[in-house]
C-alpha cells in the first residue's frame, strides 16, 4: 500500500463513530486564559500515528495541541506504550443478502504471533492434505462457499467427490485448529446487518457506504487493541481482482482512521505499517479467515431466521467481536458465539 498524497488527504473523511469510555474524562487546562478543555477527538487532524521517515527512523508523538478559544494551543501529552512484538493479522470479507431480507458483511482478520505463525501454517496445510490427500495443499484454496454446501460442491472442480461426513470432519478439525488456546491464534471479527433498500441503485451506495465504515471502524477497534497491547499489527487482506493493491476506499478507510487526535491516542505511538494485499495462493492464513468469515457470517443469517446453526460459530473459540447497536454505537468484546440475541434484542 503506497503511502497517502497530500491532496488525498484533503479528501479523506473521518470515519469513526466510537469514543472509547477512557478518553470521555480527558480534560487540559489553557494556562493562558485558565479554560478547562475538552479534547476534540474526532476533527480531522494530519496524520496522528507513528511515521516512518524515508531512513527508517520512527518518529514518534509524544504531544498533540488543543486549541483554546483564546487562541492559545494547549499541549496534551500522548500515551507512550512501549512496543514488545508484532501481531500477523489476515483479513477476509464475507457478504450475504439474508432470508429476512437483510445484507450481512462481515470483516475477520485472524492473527497469531511471529513466533508461532510457521507451526500455524504448517499444521493449518496438514489439515488441507487430510481433506485432499492426493494434491498439494499449497496448489488449492480453500473457499467455504464452494465447500459447505452440497449443492456448491457437486458444481466444484476441487469438492464434488468429497461426501458430507469427510466435510464436516474437516471443518471440525478447523474448529479445532482456531479455538485451541496455546497457539495464540485470536479472531477478530466484525459482522455488520443491515436492512436493505429496495432501489437497486440506492443499495449499491448503501452497500458501499457500510462497507467503508465497517471496515474502517474495524480496524480501529483492532488497532486499538493490538497496538493498546504493545505490539505492532501487520496486516494482510487478500487482493481482489487479482490485483495485488488495496482497492481505493480500503486505503480511504486505513488514512481516514488515523487522521484524528483519537487515533495518536489509541495507538500509543505504536506503529502501523500499511496494510499489505495478497493473491489467493500466497498466503495460506488468508484461508482461515475465509473459514472464520463464512462461519460467522452464516451463523448470523441463521440466527435472524431463527433456524438451528449447521456451522456454530461457538466453536471458534473466543473471538473479539466488533458490531453496531441499533443505534449506531459500536459495540466490542469477547464472546463465544456472535452475542446477536443481546444486541438485537
Ligand atoms: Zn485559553
Amino acid at each position: 500500500m503506497r503511502d497517502i498524497t497530500a491532496r488525498e488527504h484533503r479528501q479523506l473523511r473521518q470515519p469513526v463513530v466510537f469514543l472509547p469510555d477512557e478518553i470521555l474524562e480527558i480534560r487540559v487546562k489553557c494556562p493562558n486564559c485558565a479554560r478547562v478543555l475538552t479534547p476534540d477527538w474526532l476533527a480531522k487532524r494530519p496524520p496522528m500515528g507513528t511515521v516512518q521517515a524515508t531512513d527508517g527512523t520512527m518518529l514518534r508523538r509524544i504531544s498533540a495541541y488543543v486549541r483554546c478559544q483564546c487562541g492559545a494551543d494547549v499541549p496534551l501529552k500522548m500515551p507512550q506504550i512501549k512496543e514488545r512484538g508484532a501481531f500477523h493479522l489476515f483479513g477476509d470479507e464475507a457478504y450475504r443478502i439474508s432470508a429476512r431480507g437483510h445484507e450481512i458483511v462481515t470483516y475477520v482478520l485472524v492473527g497469531t504471533n511471529p513466533k508461532n505463525l510457521q507451526r500455524n501454517l504448517d499444521d493449518f496445510l496438514a489439515l488441507k492434505k487430510n481433506l485432499l490427500p492426493d494434491r498439494d495443499p499449497q496448489s488449492w484454496r480453500l473457499h467455504m462457499l464452494e465447500l459447505w454446501r452440497k449443492q456448491d460442491r457437486s458444481k466444484s472442480a476441487l469438492f464434488s467427490e468429497i461426501a458430507m461426513p469427510a466435510v464436516v470432519q474437516f471443518v471440525d478439525s478447523l474448529f479445532r485448529f482456531v479455538s485451541q488456546e496455546d497457539r495464540s491464534i485470536q479472531i477478530f471479527a466484525f459482522p455488520a446487518i443491515f436492512g436493505l433498500s429496495a432501489d437497486a441503485e440506492m443499495r449499491k451506495k448503501n452497500l458501499k457506504e457500510m462497507k467503508r465504515s465497517v471496515y474502517a471502524n474495524f480496524l480501529f477497534s483492532v488497532f486499538r487493541k493490538v497496538c493498546g497491547s504493545g505490539l505492532r499489527p501487520l496486516i494482510t487482506f487478500e487482493a481482489d481482482e487479482g490485483k495485488p493493491i488495496a482497492p481505493h476506499w480500503a486505503r480511504d478507510a486505513f488514512f481516514g482512521v488515523q487522521s484524528n487526535l483519537l487515533y495518536g491516542w489509541i495507538t500509543g505511538g505504536v506503529y502501523v505499517p500499511p496494510l499489505e494485499y495478497r493473491l489467493p495462493l500466497q498466503e495460506p492464513m488468508l484461508e482461515l479467515a475465509d473459514f472464520a468469515a463464512y462461519v460467522i457470517s452464516r451463523a448470523c443469517d441463521f440466527r435472524i431466521a431463527r433456524k438451528p446453526l449447521d456451522l456454530d460459530d461457538q466453536k471458534l473459540g473466543s473471538v473479539f467481536y466488533n458490531a453496531f447497536y441499533p443505534n449506531g454505537d459500536l459495540y466490542d468484546g469477547h464472546a463465544k458465539g456472535f452475542p446477536f440475541n443481546e444486541l438485537y434484542p
